[in-house]
């Protein structure tokens, strides 16, 4: 084992596994007002930040997780004007979602301003968008009470929530109130897409998920995508509408959306965004069950 300092992953201590990765070098390491961080560069994750023992993002592998958060509900929209996120600190799904010239506002409303600050300090390479574009309104607040307050910022066509786990500051976005107001806070024929964890992991989260979205939604779903650091095989999203259209989207429409956005990705391309939603069988079956109405 190299003589370098190993930084644990803890967020599965209670299944007994931990994982760790080789600090090249520690950036920062503290107690925020909400949450420890730590960031420090990995040989091969590039420069990682982990809050309270989970990995949250990394230069490496962020791409694949901001893509198929952002570009996945906004090409099934077609017509998205609006966007709020949810957390997102780090600021790298906001930095996709300004990539689609057609949205005129994207709010984000982050909890913790030193996770902020700290994207900003550290992440700027990768997030400089966000911190350039009048069209970004950074809010720092609990997301829990922004979406209380619908009547007073409008509403959205998407809605992404990019949060931590269900731990600390994040437990409450995992609520059946949460899920309510933010329903609320969507335009008729919007949708809400969710961070919703790694099922052979957390098959909790993702249960506990759609089975409130079950009376909340006409088609609550989900998707999936493999992120290296987010162990433990696929990574499920959740996709929650009233409008069943949007989660069949013919291709070919995808496809004229994508090119007409002119987007470079490096995950995301048409094909693994209708792909993303054929589900490994248990997956499908721990969703299938949430959402059984009979
Ligand atoms: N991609 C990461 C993942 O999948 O775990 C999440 C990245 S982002 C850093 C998560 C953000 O959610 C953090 O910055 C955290 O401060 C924020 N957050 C946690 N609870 C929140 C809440 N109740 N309201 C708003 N932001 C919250």
């Amino acid at each position: 084992m190299s003589d370098k300092q190993h930084i644990a992953e803890t967020l599965f201590d209670e299944l007994g596994f931990r994982m760790s990765f080789a600090a090249e070098q520690i950036v920062f390491q503290g107690q925020g007002d909400l949450q420890s961080l730590i960031l420090f560069e990995n040989k091969r994750f590039g420069r990682m930040l982990m809050l309270d023992g989970a990995t949250q993002v990394t230069t490496a592998d962020e791409f694949i997780y901001s893509e198929m958060m952002s570009h996945v509900p906004i090409l099934a929209h077609g017509r998205c004007e609006d966007v709020l996120i949810i957390g997102g600190g780090d600021c790298l799904i906001a930095e996709e979602v300004l990539k689609h010239r057609a949205v005129r506002r994207c709010v984000q409303v982050e909890i913790d301003k030193a996770v902020l600050d700290f994207a900003k300090e550290y992440f700027i390479d990768w997030n400089r968008p966000f911190f350039d574009d009048k069209r970004i309104d950074s809010v720092i607040a609990d997301g829990m009470h922004f979406v209380a307050d619908a009547k007073n910022h409008g509403r959205f066509d998407v809605i992404i929530v990019d949060s931590t786990d269900p731990q600390g500051p994040g437990a409450v976005l995992f609520s059946r109130e949460f899920y309510e107001n933010a329903k609320l806070c969507l335009k008729p024929g919007g949708l809400m897409v969710t961070q919703n964890g790694v099922p052979f992991f957390q098959p909790d989260e993702l249960v506990g998920t759609m089975s409130i979205w079950r009376n909340l939604f006409t088609d609550p779903y989900a998707y999936v995508a493999a992120i290296p650091t987010y162990v433990g095989g696929h990574m499920t999203m959740g996709f929650a509408t009233s409008d069943k259209e949007l989660r069949a989207v013919p291709l070919s429409t995808l496809e004229q959306r994508f090119a007409a956005a002119k987007l470079s990705t490096r995950y995301y391309t048409p094909e693994v965004h209708k792909a993303a939603f054929a589900l490994p069988r248990f997956i499908r079956d721990l969703v299938v069950k949430a959402l059984d109405r009979s």
